[in-house]
């Protein structure tokens, strides 16, 4: 049985759908502080299955040994985090409490009960802004970090390290990802923002169903080709079949595997918009805007340890990033709120 901390949210509602086609046995923990039921239910309407739902806080170390006595868990998928960059800098505390101290607690509990695979959620944010692009796995980490949301995934990762070095037992995989967008391909699940979206994809698809006015683009002074800044976008469904990979290797790995989850291509802000207007048939009004703080002017994997390590890689294209984030939210409006 394999917890999923965090199986509410964006990405491990997709990655629940992934496991149950390769019928593997999940329970997921999450506090719903950024997600809700109703997604768990559009998962169970995919797959066919009841979810073993259990909520709880990754910190509340009495729910987390009520759990792990209750099931049998082998292996620990931890999304379960929060992400909101600005926030992040407002509120240093509370994303250090949740994300740090939350790893180490669920850490303390998974030693207790003697589980010891982890596959984490980190983030290409912890290359902080790379010299060298595309990003491989020995770059340099944890260097002009801007925010507390990047240092508490560059915290853990080195957390988890140390993890090991103190007891060789532990299977570790870290996940770098790129950029998530788009949906699971019925619509009913996808990326469901609380507030004004902060990420470029969710902005796009409010504007073009007219919850949003305009698309502010961030800079339009960069070194790339267009201007615009350039990411790796990649199709949340092939992230969530990272994981499925990931998963199968856990058991054969002897040291901690940091690998990046991406496409290897860039992206400009400028080329998103263009294919999201194409595959939407919508307008998205835009405007040029200053620089936003902390940005980086170009982001991009080189997923080739991915590729070896995992046999994973993306297939999924722009376009169909772009009609997956457009048809989850112009059936979804209002995201699971409806
Ligand atoms: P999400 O907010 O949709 O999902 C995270 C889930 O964790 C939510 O359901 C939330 O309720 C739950 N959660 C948060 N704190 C918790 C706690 N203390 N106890 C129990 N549950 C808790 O986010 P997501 O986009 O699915 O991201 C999943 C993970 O991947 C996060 O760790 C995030 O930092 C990481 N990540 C996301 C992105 C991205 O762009 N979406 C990029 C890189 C890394
Ligand atoms: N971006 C933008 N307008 C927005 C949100 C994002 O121009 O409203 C740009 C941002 O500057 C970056 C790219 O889109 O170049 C991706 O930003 P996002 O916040 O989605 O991801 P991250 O910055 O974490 O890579």
């Amino acid at each position: 049985m394999v917890l999923i901390t965090g199986g509410a949210g964006y990405i491990g509602t997709h990655t629940l759908i992934e496991l149950a086609k390769d019928n593997i046995d999940f329970i997921v923990y999450d506090n719903l502080y950024n997600s809700s039921k109703e997604a768990l239910k559009r998962v169970e309407q995919i797959i066919g299955k009841k979810i073993t739902f259990i909520k709880g806080d990754i910190r509340d170390i009495d729910s987390l040994k009520k759990l792990f006595n209750s099931y049998k868990i082998d292996s620990v998928i931890h999304f379960a985090g929060l992400k909101a960059v600005g926030e992040s800098v407002a509120k240093p505390l509370k994303y250090y409490d949740n994300n740090i101290n939350g790893t180490i607690k669920l850490l303390e509990v998974m030693s207790q009960f003697n589980c010891k695979k982890i596959i984490f959620s980190s983030s290409a944010t912890v290359y902080g802004d790379p010299k060298i692009v595309p990003i491989s796995e020995d770059s340099q980490v944890g260097v002009g970090l801007t925010n507390p949301y990047g240092k508490s995934k560059y915290f853990i990762e080195e957390i988890l390290k140390d993890l090991y070095s103190s007891d060789n037992e532990w299977k570790i995989v870290i996940l770098r990802y790129f950029n998530p967008i788009g949906a699971h391909e019925s619509g009913l699940i996808g990326e469901d923002p609380n507030d004004i979206p902060n990420n470029l994809m969710p902005y796009i698809t409010q504007v073009a169903v007219g919850k949003l006015d305009r698309l502010s683009i961030f800079g339009d002074d960069y070194n790339t080709h267009d201007g615009t800044g350039v990411r790796d976008y990649i199709h949340v469904v092939d992230l969530a079949n990272g994981h499925l990979k990931a998963l199968k290797i856990l058991d054969k790995i002897n040291k901690v595997e940091e690998i990046n989850l991406g496409t290897g291509k860039g992206y400009s802000v400028l080329d998103v918009v263009k294919a999201f207007e194409k595959a939407s048939e919508k307008r998205v009004n835009y405007k040029i805007a200053k620089r936003r703080e902390g940005d980086i002017a170009k982001c991009y994997a080189n997923p080739t340890k991915a590729k070896k390590l995992l046999n994973w890689e993306a297939k999924k294209d722009l376009e169909q990033m772009c009609k997956d984030s457009w048809r989850w939210q112009s059936q979804n409006p209002n995201g699971y709120s409806n």
